[in-house]
């Protein structure tokens, strides 16, 4: 794509080639993958990339694959773009790491500056850490604390009695995902994920998914739409004073299988926290940095939340950061004389992280040379009239889409909705099929999942569509 002098000329290995086969070898013996039954892994023959360029990833072969779904919804700008890249390099040659711990650096407060000013109104002020699960916990920690301190009467005796002590229970949605530590694990509403670490978990309420596909209150599509947030409601009212606030993805629910909220579902949540004085924390991992068609997808409804939480697409997908955004009102809540013990104690070695940060910049001005919000707009009209032709495949029970987030959940019987048994892991079948012709996705148990970059061209994305397409007929019909 690009001519880097730092560009490494990768050797194009054979599978046959004894350096393919060490680092195989070395994969199956030694590594353990996310997310992934190794008994069945070490089966099969590794994708083992080495380079990217643009949409594509290259393998050891030199085979390229269009990359659909941004390296785990990541890549917004392609892979190797040469501002990006050049960014990190300037900032190796200044450091590559140094603490926030006592100590600022320039690229930290430099990104803090463009978050507050990118990110809904009343968010001003920034907190890093490195990775989506990292500032969910810091949002879920920063919310219990600011009631504990907020309610903190010095006068009031200390005792279990107090307000402060009320305040520890969250709302979370079925079908939630907000990562895989404990604190995030305790709000997760995926039951495949989340049952087992049950015992490990603090205790939180769950309301509804806004799954209208298959709504859990047993409604019609049409119908369920908003019963799902008036019952959210209900929780809320019934709870309202031992509750610390509301987590949810805003508009879409990635992990639990792309689940579209129907229009209006945010901002009532957002009338339902204020109404009963509680916190609205948005989880924008998957869905902020332009991946629904605005920079954050609470710009679709004018939404903004108490604290919310970024990470993924913040670096361009190039290196791991996060950032918990919080309103200047809690931020308040945290200052006092040092003897009051009212600091956030809480922080992550890599924090702020100078070159992390430096990428992320980068990402930022590429957002605003590339006009990539305003250009997108065509590429999901195209996506969009491209995906509903595959509600006439036989085996396509819903097609989800919000901007570049897309989800077709796969069924046996598409009449009564009928899932094909989980263990089939007909998705898995459908995504090596696509991978044979030349495109990396992943699945969410039968739903295809499909996040391309946000640069990938007209042309690319139509490829990818159409790969996937004849890969679910292919396996379902
Ligand atoms: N929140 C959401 C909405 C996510 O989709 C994810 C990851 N897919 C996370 C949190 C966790 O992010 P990470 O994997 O970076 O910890």
């Amino acid at each position: 794509m690009q001519n880097n002098k730092n560009a490494i000329q990768d050797p194009v290995l054979k599978d046959s080639d004894e350096e393919f086969k060490r680092l195989v070898e070395y994969d199956r013996k030694y590594l353990w993958h996310p997310f992934t039954q190794m008994k069945d892994y070490i089966q099969e023959e590794p994708l083992i990339i080495t380079k990217g360029e643009g949409v594509y990833l290259i393998d050891l072969t030199g085979k390229k694959y269009l990359d659909g779904v941004s390296s785990l919804w990541v890549n917004i700008h392609g892979h190797r773009r040469p501002e990006i890249d050049q960014a990190i390099i300037e900032q190796l040659n200044k450091i590559a790491h140094t603490t926030l711990l006592g100590l600022a650096n320039e690229p930290a407060a430099l990104l803090a500056k463009r978050l507050v000013e990118i990110t809904p109104k009343g968010l001003d002020r920034v907190f890093y850490s490195d990775t989506g699960a990292t500032a969910v916990e810091i949002a879920l920690k920063i919310a219990y604390q600011y009631w504990f301190q907020k309610e903190d009467n010095d006068n009031a005796a200390n005792t279990k009695d107090t307000p402060r002590y009320r305040r520890t229970k969250f709302v979370y949605l079925e079908n939630g995902y907000h990562g895989d530590t404990i604190g995030a694990v305790s709000v997760g509403g995926i039951p495949l994920f989340h049952e087992i670490y049950k015992p490990l978990l603090f205790d939180s309420f769950k309301a509804p998914s806004p799954y209208c596909y298959r709504c859990s209150l047993g409604l019609e599509k049409d119908s369920c739409n908003m019963a799902c947030v008036e019952e959210l409601g209900k929780i809320v009212e019934n709870h309202r004073n031992e509750l610390v606030g509301v987590i949810l993805e805003p508009l879409v629910q990635g992990a639990g299988g792309m689940i579209v909220a129907p229009e209006g579902y945010l901002k009532r949540a957002r009338e339902i926290c204020t109404k009963n004085n509680i916190l609205l924390i948005a989880d924008e991992v998957a869905t902020g940095f332009g991946r629904t068609g605005k920079m954050f997808a609470c710009e679709h409804e004018n939404v903004s939340p108490d604290l919310m939480a970024v990470a993924k697409g913040i670096s361009g997908g190039y290196l791991p950061l996060a950032a918990t955004l919080a309103s200047e009102q809690i931020y308040d809540a945290f200052l006092a004389e040092y003897q009051k013990k009212r600091t956030f104690y809480h922080g992550h070695t890599y924090t702020g992280n100078p070159l992390a940060c430096a990428a992320a910049l980068a990402n930022l001005d590429i957002f605003e040379k590339d006009q990539t919000i305003i250009k997108m707009q065509e590429k999901i009209k195209f996506l969009n009239e491209q995906l509903t032709k595959f509600n006439d495949l036989k085996h396509v029970g819903e097609v989800r889409q919000k901007g570049f987030l897309i989800g077709i959940e796969l069924v046996k019987d598409k009449r009564t909705k009928e899932p094909y048994p989980w263990e089939q892991r007909t998705g898995g079948k459908v995504i090596m099929t696509a991978r044979d012709r030349g495109l990396v996705i992943r699945p969410l148990g039968d739903v295809i999942v499909v996040n391309p970059p946000l640069c990938s061209t007209i042309e690319e994305l139509g490829k990818m569509v159409e790969i996937i397409k004849e890969s679910i007929i292919m396996i379902t019909e």
